[in-house]
Order: structure tokens, then sequence, then C-alpha cells
């Protein structure tokens, strides 16, 4: 046995699993296991009985059905990025080896592994032209991001990248690899777009893809001071955008780090950011004309033509690993009491990295048929904010502030949240199920009856089981600090 284990397995039952492996599993007190356990975002920290560092999907296979033969949960980790509920004395499945990308242009498709981050697959499809719809960094996994719907700068135009499956490979509950498509097990290929990683693990992916090389975007920097007039005018001029211009209004606090240009370091900021995605860049210096000539001089102006990958310059979101809390709401609109409230909470004193207001609509509200992880389609802005929390004190200031950030603008929300940017603490029963409209709730919830009604795929954003077939209570919030 395994003495610093927790959980203890049997030694042969252990070592004829760990032979079977072409990764490695690691238990508590080995070396590779804080390596294998440990998450992009330093605030979460995971106890797994065993995390199991997958090369293939028969290794992945291979864990699920030893977490079920001995009642343990199952928790699946390709970065880090996005960790509902710590995966504490269940196994962890880490992926971030699997990340094959291969590309079929005459279909316009990629087909990705379940570890492969965006970084891995936008340089392979841009050597055909084609583009997937990536969200603000590259450097999240593709399978977690399109798992909860999934959408950033080109979203207006082409939707969530959930709408973009084709087809996944799944594990299952039971310890099958099955094909999920709109063909072959078409309930769980409805879950599986947006129901956030709930009813399987997904081994591969087959995305459709878009031909598109070169976009318009970038941000027009202010001072802080001007952050009213700023979003009021943001709010005018977004009203009047076709669908292949996405925008946000940003509040920045930059820290003072050198990779930053030295009007920016350090500072405090109000940012238009946005991407044209048209046929021609040049239209969308056109569309952004109103807001350059309404506003005047910006401290910085950061829009111009670049190519579809060099898009992470828009948002600038960290890559190295840092310890983050966020939370987002749904806004009904960005009305000017809605500015006003936004502007008292976050416009000067805020520990936040970023509040970020993104522009919804056009394809994203388009989604007949579809999962729904945006709600109902009623919001016209999602509102997430962003805090950097390296210890519990912080995490617990950063929580404070996120939650009367929602508290004062509480009247200009629907209700809602989106599934993706929601984590830890903030990723509780009430709160998932707040990202989905009602009747996908409880379609959702009939599908992971199905498909895993002991809920061991249980430390991620849960949906839990029907009470009469749940055996113990869903996780909750995630273990953090
Ligand atoms: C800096 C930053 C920027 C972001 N920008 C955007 C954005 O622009 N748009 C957007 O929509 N989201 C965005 N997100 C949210 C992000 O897409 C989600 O957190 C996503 O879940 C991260 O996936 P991951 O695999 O990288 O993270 P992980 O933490 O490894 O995984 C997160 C969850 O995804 C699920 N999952 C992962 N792999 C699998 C699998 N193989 N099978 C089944 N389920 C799986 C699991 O539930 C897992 O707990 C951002 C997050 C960060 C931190």
């Amino acid at each position: 046995m395994i003495s610093d284990a927790k959980t203890k397995f049997e030694g042969t039952a252990l070592g004829a699993f760990r032979a079977g492996l072409r990764g490695e599993a690691y238990a508590p007190g080995e070396e590779g296991y804080d390596g294998a356990r440990s998450a992009w975002n330093l605030a979460v920290h995971q106890e797994p009985a065993l995390v199991v560092m997958a090369e293939d999907a028969a290794d992945v296979l291979a864990a699920v059905r030893f977490a079920r033969a001995r009642g343990l949960g199952v928790g699946v980790m390709a970065t880090g990025h996005g960790v509902g509920a710590a995966c504490d004395g269940g196994v962890l499945i880490n992926t971030s080896r699997m990340r094959g990308v291969s590309v079929d242009p005459g279909s316009r498709t990629a087909r990705v592994e379940a570890g492969a981050k965006w970084s891995d697959v936008v340089p392979e499809i841009q050597k055909f032209g084609l583009a997937g719809l990536v969200g603000s960094t590259t450097d999240v996994g593709v399978v977690g991001y399109t798992m909860g719907g999934g959408f950033g700068w080109l979203g207006r135009r082409y939707g969530l990248n959930s709408g973009t499956m084709r087809e996944a490979e799944v594990v299952t509950a039971t310890g099958e690899l099955i094909r999920a498509s709109a063909h072959e097990n078409a309930d769980l290929f409805w879950g599986l777009k947006g129901g956030g990683g709930n009813f399987g693990i997904v081994t591969s992916l087959e995305l459709d893809l878009y031909p598109l090389e070169t976009v318009y975007g970038g941000n027009l920097f202010y001072g802080l001071e001007r952050a009213r007039e700023v979003l009021n005018l943001y709010r005018e001029w977004a009203e009047t955008l076709p669908d292949e211009m996405s925008t946000a209004v940003a509040f920045l606090n930059f820290p003072p780090i050198p990779e930053l240009p030295e009007p920016l370091r350090g500072g405090s900021f109000v940012a238009v950011r946005g991407c044209y995605c048209g046929d021609s860049p040049e239209e969308g210096e056109d569309l952004l004309r109103p807001v350059r000539e309404g506003l005047g001089e910006p401290v910085v102006d950061a829009f111009g033509v670049m190519p579809y990958a060099a898009m992470d310059s828009i948002s600038m979101d960290p890559v190295d690993p840092i310890g983050a809390c966020q939370s987002a709401e749904m806004l009904r609109d960005l009305t000017p009491e809605a500015v006003d409230a936004l502007v008292e909470v976050a416009g000067a004193g805020s520990p936040l990295i970023m509040l970020e207001i993104r522009q919804l609509g056009g394809a994203l509200s388009r989604v007949p048929g579809h999962l729904s992880p945006l709600g109902r389609g009623e919001a016209r802005y999602s509102m997430n904010g962003v805090g950097a929390a390296f210890s519990p004190e912080m995490v617990r200031g950063v929580r404070a502030y996120l939650a009367r950030l929602a508290e004062e603008t509480r009247p200009h929300q629907t209700g809602e949240t989106y599934v993706n940017f929601m984590e830890g603490d903030d990723a509780s029963e009430e709160r998932v199920r707040a990202a989905y409209p009602p009747e996908d709730w409880e379609r959702l919830v009939a599908l992971k009856d199905r498909y895993d009604g002991e809920n061991l795929f249980r430390f991620n954003r849960n949906i839990a089981p029907s009470p009469a077939r749940d055996g113990e209570a869903a996780p909750g919030a995630g273990r953090r600090g």
C-alpha cells in the first residue's frame, strides 16, 4: 500500500494499473505528483488520491475504470484555467500531454486531442488560412473552453465554439469510449455543447473552421477618470455595429511590470476593445471612427490590422500562471444607469485586474436548438470581473469585492451567468444552474441521470443528477487558498 495516500490503493492493483498505462500515475508524496496536480490558476489547490498523466484515450479509459471500481470521483484538467471544484480525494486525469492536432483543409475541420491548447491549434490551421473560434487567450485548452460554450473576438459573427463541434470521442462514466455527433448519441452531443464537461471525458473533438487570416483589432486606452463618458459613448456605438465586429469595454488596473509599455505600466484605464473579422479589415477602421472622433486622443491607440494568429494581443491576458478569482453576470443592457453603477463601483479603487463588459448578440444569441450556455439570450452584455489572489486573504478580498459589484449592478442583470467564467467558490450548484435557461437545465439534469447518475464526474462546474438518484450532495465550491 502507499502509506501516505489518503485513499489507499492495494499495491498490486495500482501496479497493474500503472503497468497498463502509456503515461504515468502519481499518488500523494510521489515525485511528479505536485507538478501533475498543479493548475494554471495558482489559487487552486487540489489533493487527488491519484493523478494520471494520460498519453492517449486508452489511458483516460483505464483511469475512469480504475476510479469507478474504487468508488472515487473523477476530475479532468488540461491547463487548470477553469477548475470548478478541486479534485480532492478523486482521480485527476491530466490531459496536458494529449496535444495532437490534425487539419483537413478540404472539409475545413480540425481534430484536436483533449489537452490541446488553442496555441497548439492556431499555427496548424493558419497553414491553410483557416481560423477557429478562439477566446481571449490561446493559452486555454480547446476542449475545456468548448465544453462551456466558448466565445471570443469572432463570436458575434460565428457564435459559440460549441456550435462548431462536429463530433466528439468521449469516455463515459460506465467506462466506454463512444462517439457523439448529430447522428450518433445525439442527446449526449447536445449536452457536450455547453454542459461543462459533466457527461464524460472528451478525448478528442472535431471542429469546424473558417477562412480568416487577418483582422482589425485592438484597444483604445483612456484615463480612468473618463470612464463614464467612455462607457456611454461605447454603448451608443456598439449598438450600431454589424456582427463582424465584436467589442468590449474594460476597466483595467495594470501591474507595474516591464512587459507593459510605459504609458500603461502600473496605470488604471478604461479601454474600448474590439475585433473586426469581415472580408476587408479596412472596414473595421471605418467602423471604429466614431469612437476615435467622439472621444478624442486616447492615452494609447493600439488598434490596427493584425494576423489572426496575433489576436491574443487584444485581450492581453496573462500567460504565466497567476492566482486569480473571477465571477460573471449578464447585463440586460448598458443603460446610463448601469454605466453609473459600474463607474461608481469600479471607477476608482477597484482591486480587480480587469472588469470587462463584452458585447453579446449577433450569432451568440442565435443558437436555435442548441444548448445555450449564455442563458436565454436576453443579455446584451456579459460582465466579467477578475482579481489577482495569491493568498487566502486575497481570495476573500476579491470575492467580497465581486459580491459587492454583483449587488450594486443587480438591477441591470438578467440573473444569468456564463459557465466558462465561473470557478472555485463561484461554481456552486445555484450558480451553475443560473448559466442555463430553465428548460435546458431540466434537460441537462435528465442527461446527467442518464450518462452519469452517480456523479462520477463531479469535480467540475457540476450539474448533479436528480436528488432521488443522487447518493451524495454536489461538491459545490472548490477549495481555495
Ligand atoms: C485568462 C483566461 C481567459 C479566458 N478567456 C475566455 C474567453 O475569452 N471565452 C471563454 O468562453 N472562456 C474563457 N475563459 C474560460 C475558459 O475557457 C474556461 O475556464 C475553460 O474551462 C478552460 O478550459 P481548460 O481546459 O483550459 O481548463 P481546465 O481547468 O483544465 O479545465 C476546466 C474544466 O473544463 C472541463 N474539461 C476540460 N477538459 C475536459 C475534457 N477532456 N473532457 C470534459 N471536460 C473537460 C472540466 O470540467 C474542467 O474542470 C478564460 C479563462 C482564463 C483563465
